[in-house]
């Protein structure tokens, strides 16, 4: 190659390269950004660059979210955030064919879905994918790239050569991603454990207590299996646990989509209820309290059944997170002195 333009392309690149560094960490070094925030700035940053490699129209990462069985963007140039079942689309295929696919003819293609164009008028004339693996070689997520500039197609090869790096960098974000929501659910149960707790209450249920635009009220209950010693004794641990799957499962399926429902730790649970006053949150917690106690847990050939007391309050935005809970708990021991299986509101 002529030296003089190895020498021009690779002071472009650096200073691009430059640029990008250093927006990244004035963005990341925001005193109110945690990591989420982070690795949003990360995905924005390099999914544009690949864009500008590939002299694309659009651009966007994926996350194969195998938790909730579907695909997400992470970062989209020109869209918002799409989700999809997985196994589906050209991402989905990509995925699951473990391979970088190029369509420049998408109409035609059964795979390609042409929802979002449907749904913004935007025309897809050309789609590159390429799949991205974590360290271990596990697909985890894909870059996607749409409509070449300058007419013709992609080229697989050729473009795929060019996204590398900064694909590469956002399947890194994407793995430490994994790492991070696997550090706030509970493997047994897969409830979200005491940490996915603080991070919601910070992200999600702090807001709302503080709204200043209307009085939204927050109330929760802990939740506590009575006697589970006992299971784990009479029946072996293997059992106990299995009775600690059962009832996160009831709590699942018997709560609404926006409330949160933690593992507390050991066999200790907590519900997050938003926008629900003090007294309907003891009105959920005593229906959750007859289905458990009306429910049987098959192990085996064993029917176990449990019963389970639970303390309730409503979240007083004055005071810190751990005082409201430990209000709640007080009234959880009330409820294990006098009796066990009931609600104490
Ligand atoms: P109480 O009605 O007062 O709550 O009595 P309890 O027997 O439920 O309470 P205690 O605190 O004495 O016992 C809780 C037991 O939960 C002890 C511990 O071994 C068990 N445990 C905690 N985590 C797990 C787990 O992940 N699996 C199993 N099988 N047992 C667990
Ligand atoms: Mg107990
Ligand atoms: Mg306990």
């Amino acid at each position: 190659m002529d030296n003089n333009v190895s020498k021009v392309s690779s002071d472009l690149l650096l200073e691009q390269i430059f640029s990008i560094t250093q927006n990244l960490y004035k963005e990341m070094s925001k005193p109110d950004n945690d990591a989420e925030d982070d690795h949003n700035t990360i995905y924005r940053l390099l999914t544009d660059l690949g864009r500008t490699l590939v002299n694309a129209d659009r651009a966007s990462f994926w996350k194969w979210d195998k938790r909730n069985h579907s695909l997400w963007t992470t970062a989209a140039v020109g869209a918002g955030r799409i989700t999809i079942p997985e196994g589906t689309g050209l991402v989905g295929k990509a995925l699951t064919e473990k391979r970088a696919i190029v369509t420049n003819d998408p109409y035609n293609d059964p795979d390609f879905n042409s929802d979002v164009d449907k749904k913004t008028g935007y025309v897809t004339r050309s789609i590159l994918v390429m799949p991205i693996s974590d360290c271990k070689g596990e697909f985890i997520g894909a870059y996607q790239a749409i409509n070449k500039l300058g007419g013709g197609g992609f080229d697989l090869e050729e473009d795929v050569r060019r996204l590398s790096l900064a694909a590469f960098i956002c399947g890194i974000t994407l793995e430490s991603d994994s790492f991070l929501d696997d550090s706030r659910h509970d493997k047994l149960t897969e409830l979200k454990n005491r940490m996915g707790f603080y991070s919601d209450y910070g992200k999600t249920y702090e807001k709302i207590l503080t709204d200043t635009e209307k009085v939204r009220n927050v109330s929760l209950f802990i939740c506590d299996i009575d006697f589970f010693k006992k299971v784990n004794d009479t029946y072996g641990h293997n059992a106990g646990d299995a009775v600690l799957k059962h009832v996160a499962e009831h709590f699942r399926i018997n709560s609404r989509i926006c409330d949160g429902v933690y593992r507390w730790g050991g066999e200790e649970f907590i519900v997050v209820l938003p926008d629900t006053a003090a007294e309907q949150a003891a009105e959920a917690a005593e229906r959750l309290r007859t289905c458990i106690m009306d429910s049987v847990c098959c192990f085996e050939d064993l029917k176990i059944k449990i019963t389970m007391s639970f303390g309730v309050t409503q979240l007083d935005p004055s005071r810190s997170i751990e005082d409201n809970i430990k209000d709640a708990d007080e009234k959880l021991y009330k409820a294990k002195e006098s009796g066990r299986n009931r609600v104490i509101l």
